[in-house]
């Protein structure tokens, strides 16, 4: 039994972070899941290391009232420069706000260079969307080959964040 402070979960993200959800498309997804065995209500079937090896213990949709940074919380990330490699992290905050806001999602650095944010080199990956795909408490970042074609089945394509933290 890991400790909670070692509790890893994914999300399973757009990969276009303006793709808003459809209800309709995730909850056949989700039917599918639960017909194949991979999840019981919210929580692991039998099958559940069809959907990440080792299985989980908990699905849940994440639907954040506005657009959201999905990264690793318990010590957090970098955000670099794509151009330059500086860290910017700082100019992150505002420049999510003003995407929120419905201006362009981009980080200016002070090199000159103006970069999407979702184009940001982040290390170890972190990503943004409208909303996300939580599975919770996994033992890997990597998602079975099954689990694959059934999340972008209700998704779409999508980029997988891992955050180790509560
Ligand atoms: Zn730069």
């Amino acid at each position: 039994m890991p400790r909670p402070t070692h509790r890893l979960n994914l999300y399973v993200v757009p990969d276009d972070p303006d793709r808003a959800l459809d209800e309709l498309r995730l909850a056949a997804a989700v039917e599918r899941l639960r017909a194949e065995g991979v999840l019981s209500g919210w929580g692991p079937g039998a099958a559940a290391d069809r959907l990440v090896p080792g299985g989980f213990r908990r699905l849940r949709i994440d639907r954040p009232a506005q657009a959201c940074l999905y990264g690793n919380r318990q010590g957090g990330f970098h955000a670099r420069c794509p151009s330059c490699g500086d860290h910017l992290a700082r100019a992150l905050g505002p420049a999510l706000a003003q995407w929120r806001a419905g201006r362009p999602r981009l980080v200016a650095c002070g090199c000159g260079v103006s970069t999407d944010i979702a184009a940001l080199d982040f290390a170890p990956p972190a990503a943004v969307g409208q909303f996300a795909v939580e599975i919770r408490d996994v033992q890997t970042t990597e998602l079975a080959p099954d689990g694959k074609p059934w999340l972008a089945s209700g998704i779409g394509g999508f980029v997988v964040v891992g955050s180790r933290g509560p």
